[in-house]
């Protein structure tokens, strides 16, 4: 099987209040079809574009961020085509002066993904296509947002690792808030260039596949043309240059466009957009405001002594992560004990609601004052589970504990009588447990049963150990 072959080329909706050159609201989720337009937007003769700065400012920290060489001179081109979508008969993008080039992601293994170039361009406006009607129609809401297209060197080698490598991506642009990068509200979508790799190691021909909503369908995409393409090569058949679409429902992709000829955009520089000179000192400043990357977060997770796992996992979510922080601190014991309950009962009992960590009313300090109950010997690690959907709900735990009557007896006096009262209650069982160790058990289930819970098994253990060792003392 030849190896395969992955790029990617990416683009990311820009987190800005207003589009690229024009004052209209750059978010229209949810909005009434045109209603944030302008002559700008729209294309009208004789209206000019201004530069949003604060999308610059973020396409640049993104750039840095991704270790991207950012020039001393940015500029805007023009790129010619006709498409309905496209007012002006033309987007304004980058050409050979973007915001970034060179870069590298590293993923969790270790390897380093070049990033050939981030560039800033406008978005196009939508299209729909109403069942059973002779004409389509167009919504120019969008038309003008801010978007950052990055495109990768074929540097990716697997289905799993082109998905890790977006998931960096997206919890990058998170960190940064340069972008929500949520591909179900197209603010990240993939167009994925796969080829198998010739006998003599040069690059095969290459197959991109456009429009992925998903890191899932991005996965699946490659896995696809992998297959496919790899049949082809076994049937002693070419892979064909193409342009092919993903059909969600099916698993497959299918042909768009066959053999492109490299579209003639006609590029030029946009004469009503004088190119943005990048101080150094304004670089440095980014640079001093960026906030700890997935990459850095990570490692110091790894330093805490977390697992691998849950290291990479916290690292990618900030919200997690910005809990798991807080938690950490508040708690002052052992952090993997925090991961454990993070990626364990409270990630199930939330998957179970369908709700995130941010919608839940638990607050870091009060998963910190559960384990120091738990820690101090107040509860058993089976109580604490049981009290969790309360703790959840944002009830104190030590309020709960209390009113609840849950807390552990540590007594060893109310032990001695409660093993005392669950001996003279079962003196079948207490016979047996004589003959054999192991009966020993049914009568510590049932000394717990009577505390509900809260004696420590351990300590009533020993208690029944010490008592049955005892002859005739029943
Ligand atoms: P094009 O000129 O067709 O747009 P580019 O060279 O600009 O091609 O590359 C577009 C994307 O395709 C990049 O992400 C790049 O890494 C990827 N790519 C280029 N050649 C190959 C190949 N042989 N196999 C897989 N991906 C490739
Ligand atoms: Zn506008
Ligand atoms: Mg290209």
């Amino acid at each position: 099987m030849p190896e395969p072959v992955i790029g990617l080329e990416i683009h990311l909706a820009i987190r800005v209040d207003t589009k690229m050159f024009c004052g209209c609201a750059a978010e229209s989720f949810g909005s009434e079809p045109n209603v944030h337009t302008c002559p700008v937007c729209l294309g009208l003769p004789g209206s000019l574009p201004v530069t949003n700065r604060e999308a610059i400012e973020k396409a640049v920290l993104f750039s840095l961020a991704l270790h991207c060489r950012v020039p001393e001179l940015t500029q805007f081109h023009r790129k010619h085509y006709f498409y309905p979508d496209a007012p002006k008969n033309y987007q304004i993008s980058q050409y050979d002066r973007p915001v970034g080039e060179h870069g590298w992601v590293e993923l969790d293994g270790g390897r380093r993904i070049g990033i050939t170039r981030c560039h800033v361009e406008e978005d196009a406006g939508r299209l729909a296509h109403p069942p059973y009607a002779d004409h389509s129609l167009v919504d120019f809401n969008r038309a003008g947002a801010p978007l950052i297209e990055m495109v990768t060197e074929p540097d990716l080698r697997t289905p799993e690792e082109a998905r890790a490598f977006l998931a960096q991506v997206q919890a990058v642009a998170r960190a940064l808030g340069v972008s929500d990068a949520s591909p179900e509200q197209g603010k990240m979508r993939a167009d994925v260039n796969v080829s198998l790799r010739n006998p003599d190691g040069s690059l095969g021909t290459k197959v991109e596949v456009k429009n992925l909503n998903s890191f899932k369908s991005v996965a699946a995409a490659i896995a696809f043309e992998v297959r496919r393409q790899g049949a082809l090569l076994e049937d002693g058949r070419e892979v064909a240059q193409e342009t092919r679409g993903w059909n969600e429902g099916g698993q497959r992709t299918y042909l768009l466009r066959s053999k492109e000829e490299s579209a003639d955009y006609r590029y030029m520089p946009d004469p009503d957009l004088p190119p943005l000179t990048l101080e150094p000192a304004w670089l440095d400043d980014l640079r001093a405001r960026m906030p700890e990357l997935p990459a850095a977060r990570r490692e110091r997770y790894l330093a805490l002594g977390l697992k691998p796992a849950d290291a990479e996992a916290l690292a990618l979510d900030l919200e997690a992560a910005a809990f798991f922080d807080a938690a950490t601190e508040a708690y002052a014991g052992s952090a993997q004990t925090v991961a454990n309950w993070l990626t364990g009962d409270i990630a199930g009992l939330l998957n179970a609601g369908g709700r995130s960590l941010a919608e839940a009313p638990l607050r870091p300090e009060g998963l910190a004052a559960m384990l120091r109950l738990l820690d101090d010997g107040t509860i058993s690690g089976k109580i604490a589970k049981e009290i969790l959907p309360e703790v959840l709900e944002g009830e104190g735990p030590e309020a709960l504990v209390a009113r609840k009557g849950l807390t552990q007896i540590t007594d060893e006096g109310a032990l001695a009588e409660l093993v005392e009262r669950v001996m003279q209650a079962n003196p079948a069982v207490v016979a047996s447990a004589r003959e054999n160790p192991k009966a020993i058990n049914a009568l510590l289930g049932k000394v717990m049963q009577e505390s509900r819970g809260t004696a420590r098994p351990d300590a009533v253990r020993r208690l029944l150990q010490d008592r049955l060792a005892t002859p005739g003392s029943d």
